[in-house]
C-alpha cells in the first residue's frame, strides 16, 4: 500500500493524524458531447454553425461543445416564445402549477446527476451543489407552483397580468439556481422566457431543457440561447422582450439599463455586492467564526452577497483573527468532486486572474495577508483561502468585489462607526450582524442599507424570502410575493 500523505495543517492542529483518502462523487453526469440551442421545445443547430468548448475548471478538460447563438437564433427563440405566450398566459393557473410541480419533481429525481454536472462545469464543491444548488432550485419551482393558482391573492382586489416574453441573462456562480430564480416566477405568472446562461456554465441549463421536455411543457414557453456577451446583448435588445431580468456584474447591468432607457421594457437587475459582516464583542464568537467562514468561502466566494468585508469590534479583533487562522487551516481546497472539499475550483481562468490581481493590490497597498499552507491541484484553476488584516476603507480589496475566497478584515469601536463603515460602499445587497442583543440587531438592520440583513447567521436563502439590492447592487426582488410582482402588471 502506498504511504498516506500527512496534511501539515492538520498535523499542526491535531498532531500526527493520517490524511483522509479522496472521496470522489461517482454518480454519472450524463453530459452530451455537443448541445444545440433549445428553441420551441427542440434542440436545434445554431444558424451561425458555430460551437464553443465548455471546459471543467476542475482540471481544464473539455466537457462539451455548446452552440453559439447569433442574432437570428435569438430572434427565432423570441418568435417561439411570443407564439407560446398566448395559450400559456391563458392557461388557468392551476394548469401552469402542474407543469411547475412536475419540473420540480423531475429535478429532484435527477438531483445527483445535476449536482455532478454543476460541479464539473462550474467548479463548486459537490457537497454544495448536492446540498444547496439543486435542492434550492427544486424548491423554487415547488414554491412558485404553489403561487400559480393563487395570483389573485398576491395583492387582494387586484389581478396580476403577465408581461409577455421575458429575456433573462444569468451568471456563472449559481447556474442552475439562477435559472430557477428566473424561470419559476416568470412561468407562474404566465410569461414565456428566452434565457441565456453564462458562457462558462451552460451545461445544466441544457440538461434542464430535457426536464422541460419530460414535463411536457408546451414548446416555446422556455427557450435557451447559449453564447457569450454578444448573445446576451441580442437577448437584451430584442424588440419582442417585454422585460429583461439580469443577474451579473454592475458594469454590464449599467450598460443594459442604458440600452433599455426609453424602450418601455421593464427591467430588474441583480448585480454585485461588497457585504459587511459585522461582529460585536458580545457575539457568540465560535458561532460567528463559522458564519464568517461560510459567508466568504461558500462557493469559493463567487457569491454576490458574500460577507467579503468583515467588520470586527476592536476589543475582540485579535481573538477573532487568531480563531479564523486556525479555522482556515482546516479548510480543504482542491478537487470539487471530492465530498470532503470545502473550497473547489475557481470558475474560469479569467476570474482567477481577477482574484490574483486584486490580492496583489491588497499586498501592495499595505494590508497584511494570511494564507494557510495547502497543496493545490496542478491542473485547473484554484486559489487558497485568504485573509487580509490591517485593511483600510480606501484599499481596493475593501471597495471592489473580488468574487473569490478572499476576506478583508476591518475594525470598529462603536455601533455608529460600524454602520458608517458598512454603508461606505457603492453596493447594498446584503449584510450580517453578530451580537447577543436583539435590540441591536433590530437597530442595525434598519440602519444598514442592504437588501438582506442576516442576524447571527449568513448566506441563508429561501424561496419565500425576497432577495435584491440597493444602490449599485441593482433593483427589483427575486423570491417571495415581491418577486412575483416584478413579473406582472397589476390590474
Ligand atoms: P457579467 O459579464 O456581468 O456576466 C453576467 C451575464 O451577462 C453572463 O451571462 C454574460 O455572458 C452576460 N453578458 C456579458 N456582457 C453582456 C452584455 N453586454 N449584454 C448582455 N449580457 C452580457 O459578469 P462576469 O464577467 O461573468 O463577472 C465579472 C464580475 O461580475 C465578477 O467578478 C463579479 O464581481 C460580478 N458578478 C456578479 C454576479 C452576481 O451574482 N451578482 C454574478 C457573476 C459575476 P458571458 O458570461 O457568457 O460572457
Ligand atoms: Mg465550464
Amino acid at each position: 500500500m502506498p504511504a498516506k500523505k500527512i496534511n501539515p495543517a492538520r498535523e499542526l492542529l491535531f498532531g500526527n493524524l493520517w490524511e483522509y483518502d479522496p472521496a470522489p462523487e461517482s454518480a454519472p453526469a450524463f453530459i452530451d458531447n455537443r448541445y444545440g440551442l433549445f428553441i420551441n421545445g427542440k434542440f436545434v443547430a445554431p444558424k451561425t454553425k458555430k460551437y464553443f468548448d465548455s471546459i471543467s475548471p476542475r482540471n481544464e478538460e473539455k466537457l462539451s461543445e455548446i452552440a453559439l447563438a447569433g442574432a437570428a437564433d435569438v430572434d427565432a427563440a423570441y418568435q417561439a416564445a411570443a407564439t407560446a405566450f398566448k395559450p400559456w398566459s391563458k392557461l388557468p393557473g392551476i394548469e401552469r402549477a402542474k407543469y411547475l410541480f412536475r419540473i420540480a419533481r423531475l429535478l429532484q429525481d435527477r438531483a445527483r446527476e445535476f449536482a455532478v454536472a454543476e460541479t464539473l462545469d462550474g467548479g463548486k464543491p459537490i457537497k454544495e451543489s448536492r446540498d444547496f444548488d439543486v435542492p434550492m432550485a427544486a424548491a423554487h419551482f415547488f414554491y412558485h407552483a404553489g403561487w400559480a393558482d393563487k395570483l389573485d391573492h398576491v395583492t387582494p382586489g387586484r389581478t396580476l397580468v403577465p408581461l409577455g416574453v421575458i429575456g433573462q441573462v444569468i451568471p456563472w456562480n449559481f447556474p442552475l439556481l439562477m435559472l430557477a430564480w428566473k424561470i419559476a416566477p416568470a412561468l407562474a405568472t404566465g410569461n414565456t422566457v428566452v434565457l441565456k446562461p453564462a458562457e462558462t456554465t451552460s451545461i445544466t441549463a441544457l440538461k434542464f431543457a430535457s426536464i422541460l421536455q419530460d414535463a411536457g411543457l408546451p414548446p416555446g414557453v422556455v427557450n435557451f440561447v447559449t453564447g457569450a456577451g454578444e448573445t446576451g446583448s441580442a437577448v437584451v435588445n430584442h424588440p419582442l422582450a417585454a422585460k429583461i431580468a439580469f443577474t451579473g456584474s454592475t458594469a454590464v447591468g449599467k450598460a443594459i439599463q442604458r440600452a433599455l432607457a426609453g424602450t418601455g421594457k421593464r427591467l430588474t437587475l441583480e448585480l454585485g455586492g461588497k457585504a459587511a459582516n459585522i461582529v460585536f464583542d458580545d457575539a457568540p464568537l465560535d458561532q460567528a467564526v463559522e458564519g464568517i467562514i461560510n459567508g466568504i468561502f461558500f462557493n469559493q466566494g463567487h457569491v454576490c452577497c458574500a460577507g467579503s468585508r468583515l467588520l470586527v469590534q476592536e476589543s475582540i479583533a485579535e481573538t477573532i483573527l487568531s480563531k479564523l487562522k486556525i479555522r482556515l487551516k482546516t479548510l480543504r481546497t482542491g478537487d470539487p468532486l471530492d465530498k470532503n472539499t470545502d473550497i473547489g475550483a475557481i470558475n474560469s481562468k479569467a476570474q482567477l486572474t481577477r482574484i490574483q490581481d486584486l490580492v496583489a493590490a491588497g499586498i501592495s497597498e499595505g494590508a497584511e495577508i494570511y494564507q494557510p499552507a495547502c497543496t493545490l491541484p496542478k491542473n485547473g484553476f484554484y486559489f487558497p483561502p485568504t485573509l487580509f488584516s490591517n485593511v483600510s476603507q480606501s484599499h481596493r480589496i475593501a471597495r471592489e468585489e473580488i468574487f473569490g475566497p478572499v476576506l478583508s478584515i476591518l475594525t470598529f469601536r462603536t455601533p455608529e462607526e460600524a454602520v458608517e463603515k458598512a454603508n461606505n460602499t457603492h453596493y447594498g445587497l446584503s449584510a450580517g450582524v453578530w451580537t447577543d442583543k436583539g435590540s441591536r440587531i433590530l437597530k442595525m438592520s434598519t440602519e444598514l442599507k442592504a437588501g438582506v440583513v442576516w442576524a447571527n447567521t449568513f448566506n441563508k436563502f429561501d424561496p419565500t424570502s425576497p432577495f435584491g439590492g440597493y444602490k449599485e447592487s441593482g433593483f427589483g426582488r427575486e423570491g417571495g410575493k415581491q418577486g412575483l410582482l416584478d413579473y406582472a402588471t397589476l390590474h
